[in-house]
């Protein structure tokens, strides 16, 4: 399949020479400058400055009015389908666009850019695709990919119940046989594009005598218009806005035995396989909003003018004599210093990952060390961003006052930080 935006990009011919020229973004002029970054060749390049086109174009102008109807529109996926930023990086032969990972991390972070999370695009393609492609059958992979590629069919997964979020094992969502269809009962909650999807990759449990729930878990494919399969409401949020996140109810659902995603009771193996791409996305795309809000507010504090200067150049050395120590307070610029600092630091470990995912070598607890820090370092760089715009910051008309509370999710999915502690410490005190 070829796409409007996407040019032959095949891994092979990614890879730069160590002498690339290219800067890294501690030495580019701006943290979201196009032509920056070793990982990244000009065919990226061409392909960012198309993807970046498309955000400004098909989803920034219409993103309020979608924060208000609490989904994004259906054109949009099909748009976003048409020009190519669907299955990047899925293989042509599956019906996907046949990118490398680098291709589908722009479409992450062009996305962060643009400061606009409503549509789940990431998730679409690169959480709920890979199950397809790598453990669905022939049939399954060539009815679904290609509707999916196109936008034509949003996808979704289903693992979070009210009972059971950290803890997967503890999933109450069962699926009984029926000669050979399965009777599926259960409900899920807080599913990303839950209200638009046309198809659910449900985590069901299918062996309640297994020796541990893990191995008795399956994940089946449902599909919308399927009896007994109900939405319910979309979730009111404190961000993510435009995204429709929304509970889902199974009410004896018959589902034919090719509705079954891969082996029965394999399905927490495929999860634990999979988890390390989502977090590498979420911590990409935590990054990449760090850079946004920095660059916003570099901006912001270039132009605005407080006692006859512009912030950024308001050296407010205040000292303090307490027992003969004199204390200086940081100033604004020091602040931009240490923010850019951070993110350049973060941002150079996130390309690391992003190198080592695309050679198949990314461990899952150096994925979970990005997805905590980059998601932490996020919240940290939108509370101080935030502040740098005084009262300004905390109105929505303003950017960053948007790009705060869409942060705060970021440490909750994907494996709360806490959970992506656990198995960072698993590996350290493990003895094998
Ligand atoms: C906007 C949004 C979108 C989401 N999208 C999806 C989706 O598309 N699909 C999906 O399946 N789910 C989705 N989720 C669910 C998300 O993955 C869960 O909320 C998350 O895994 C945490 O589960 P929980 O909410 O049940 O919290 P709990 O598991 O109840 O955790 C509560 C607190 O206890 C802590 N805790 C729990 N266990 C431990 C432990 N062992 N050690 C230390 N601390 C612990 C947690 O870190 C957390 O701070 C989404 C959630 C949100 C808010």
């Amino acid at each position: 399949m070829h796409s409007k935006l996407f040019q032959h990009n095949k891994s092979e011919e990614f890879r730069q020479p160590a002498s690339s020229g290219r800067p890294e973004t501690s030495s580019a002029k701006s943290l979201m400058d196009i032509g920056t970054r070793r990982i990244f060749n000009e065919d990226h390049d061409l392909f960012r400055q198309n993807v970046r086109r498309f955000f400004q174009e098909e989803v920034v102008p219409y993103h309020k009015e979608w924060e208000k109807a609490g989904q994004v529109s259906r054109e949009v996926w099909e748009k976003a389908g048409e020009q190519g930023l669907l299955g990047v990086m899925t293989a042509e032969e599956h019906g996907g666009i046949g990118g490398d990972l680098f291709s589908a991390a722009v479409t992450w972070e062009e996305q962060m850019y643009c400061n606009c999370t409503g549509p789940g695009f990431a998730l679409h393609s690169d959480i709920v695709m890979p199950y397809i492609v790598n453990y669905g059958s022939k049939e399954q992979i060539k009815h679904f990919i290609p509707k999916m590629t196109a936008g034509k069919c949003i996808a979704a997964i289903a693992m979070t119940e009210p009972g059971a979020g950290s803890d997967l094992q503890g999933v109450r969502t069962y699926a009984k046989k029926d000669g050979s269809d399965w009777i599926l009962n259960g409900n899920k909650v807080f599913i990303t594009n839950g209200w638009m999807a046309d198809l659910v990759v449900v985590v069901t449990v299918t062996n309640r005598e297994a020796k541990t729930a893990a191995h008795g878990i399956s994940l089946f494919l449902v599909e919308e218009g399927m009896k007994g399969f109900h939405k319910g409401r979309k979730l009111e949020k404190i961000g993510l806005k435009a995204q429709d996140t929304a509970e889902l109810f199974f009410e004896d659902v018959r589902l034919p035995a090719d509705a079954l995603l891969g082996e029965l009771n394999k399905g927490f193996y495929y999860l634990m396989n999979e988890l390390p791409q989502e977090r590498l996305l979420i911590a990409d795309m935590a990054i990449a909003s760090c850079e946004f809000m920095f660059e916003e507010t570099r901006n912001y504090v270039m132009q605005r003018k407080a006692f006859g200067k512009t912030v950024a150049h308001l050296q407010v050395f205040i000292v303090i004599l307490l027992v003969n120590i004199f204390r200086i307070f940081h100033t604004v610029q020091h602040k931009l210093a240490e923010l850019k600092t951070e993110i350049c630091v973060v941002r150079a470990f996130l390309d690391s990952c992003l190198q080592l995912h695309a050679e198949k070598s990314l461990d899952p607890a150096t994925a979970s060390m990005a997805k905590y820090w980059a998601s932490d370092l996020q919240n940290r760089v939108a509370t101080q961003c935030l502040q740098l715009h005084g009262g300004w910051g905390y109105m929505w008309e303003y950017p960053i006052a948007k790009a705060f509370v869409d942060s705060r999710v970021q440490p909750i999915y994907g494996g709360t930080n806490e959970i992506m502690k656990e198995l960072i410490a698993r590996t350290i005190v493990s003895q094998k």
